[in-house]
């Protein structure tokens, strides 16, 4: 289990656009990283753990195979991996970074109405097997051509008709002429631990590593709202607040007519809700950022 069996291994992408996240992740999550003189590692300083710094694309396998016992990496890595023999790396929880996703997109001006147009053509992706299984589910028959990268150039070098590649904000398929048509893939970052892992002197670590990612991720965007209100508009007021499950309402001394209501709301609150809020009669209403959550 691990490299080292006294301390736990977490594999992260080490340069690229999950590296920045992941590492913010593991400092919000209270590990302390400090580089060592082994660029392959990061040392965690107050728990014993490593971070071991790869490819994105080596860590399904590095997690599979137990040389770490966590691995953070996109979806569409996973999907492409995993027609691999055997059970594979497998996801745990969503990270809420890394949102991205696989799209097929034509040259402008081409058109297109529906996959059958991709009958005979030719697409480039770097994600040839999740663009294949996502043909074959429709019948189409294309000829997939792999690329690393650069995939949305190949139709400008006749390379092929259209492209199947990950898009953030669509601006590197404008700038090179592309119009998305299809979604195949929606992605995010993810936490992934080996299928069918042995117990493991650092079992505990690892769950309350997980533990505190998730209320990492569950406390980034939801906030602590406090107000006043009167207890006529109680029922108003919890249905109005964005996310919020149950609120604690506490008596407001000497107001039998009103309460104090706090909530943990899950989702962001704009100027509209607050506006909304006062308008079912709420005061005094105050909005703060949650550091941590369990
Ligand atoms: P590596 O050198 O580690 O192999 P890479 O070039 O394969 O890196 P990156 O471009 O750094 O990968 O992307 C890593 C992941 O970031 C992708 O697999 C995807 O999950 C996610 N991602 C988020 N936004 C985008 C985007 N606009 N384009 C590509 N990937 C994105
Ligand atoms: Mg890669």
């Amino acid at each position: 289990m691990g490299a080292h069996p006294d301390r736990l291994t977490i594999a992260l992408q080490k340069n690229g656009r999950l590296a920045a996240s992941s590492l913010e992740l593991m400092r919000e999550a209270g590990l302390q990283t400090m580089k060592s003189a082994n660029d392959l590692f990061y040392r965690v300083e107050n728990y014993p753990i490593d971070i071991l710094r790869v490819r994105d694309d080596d860590i399904p396998t590095l997690v599979r195979d137990g040389v770490a016992d966590l691995g953070i990496v996109g979806r569409n890595v996973l999907a492409e991996q995993q027609d691999r023999a055997g059970p594979g790396a497998e996801p745990i929880m969503a990270l809420g970074f890394g949102h991205c996703v696989l799209k097929i997109a034509v040259p402008e001006g081409q058109p297109y109405e529906g996959p059958v147009a991709l009958n005979g053509k030719r697409i480039a992706t770097s994600h040839p097997n999740v663009l294949m299984r996502f043909l074959a589910e429709r019948k189409v028959e294309a000829d997939v051509v792999t690329m690393q990268g650069a995939v949305e150039v190949a139709p400008r070098l006749k390379l092929a008709h259209a492209v199947c590649d990950l898009v953030a904000t669509g601006a590197t398929l404008e700038a090179n002429g592309l119009r998305a048509v299809e979604t195949v893939l929606e992605s995010e970052a993810v936490l992934v631990r080996a299928p069918h892992q042995p117990p493991h002197q650092l079992e505990q670590l690892a769950r309350s590593i997980e533990q505190r990612f998730r209320g990492v991720t569950a406390s980034r965007g939801a906030k602590y709202v406090m107000m006043n209100a009167p207890k006529s508009a109680l029922d108003r007021i919890t249905r109005i607040l964005p996310g919020a499950a149950a609120p604690t309402v506490t008596p407001l001394a000497g107001r039998d007519d009103m309460v104090a209501v706090h909530a943990v709301c899950q989702e962001s609150v704009f100027w509209e809700t607050l506006e909304r809020l006062k308008a079912a009669g709420a005061s005094a209403i105050l909005v703060l950022p949650i550091e941590k959550m369990m």
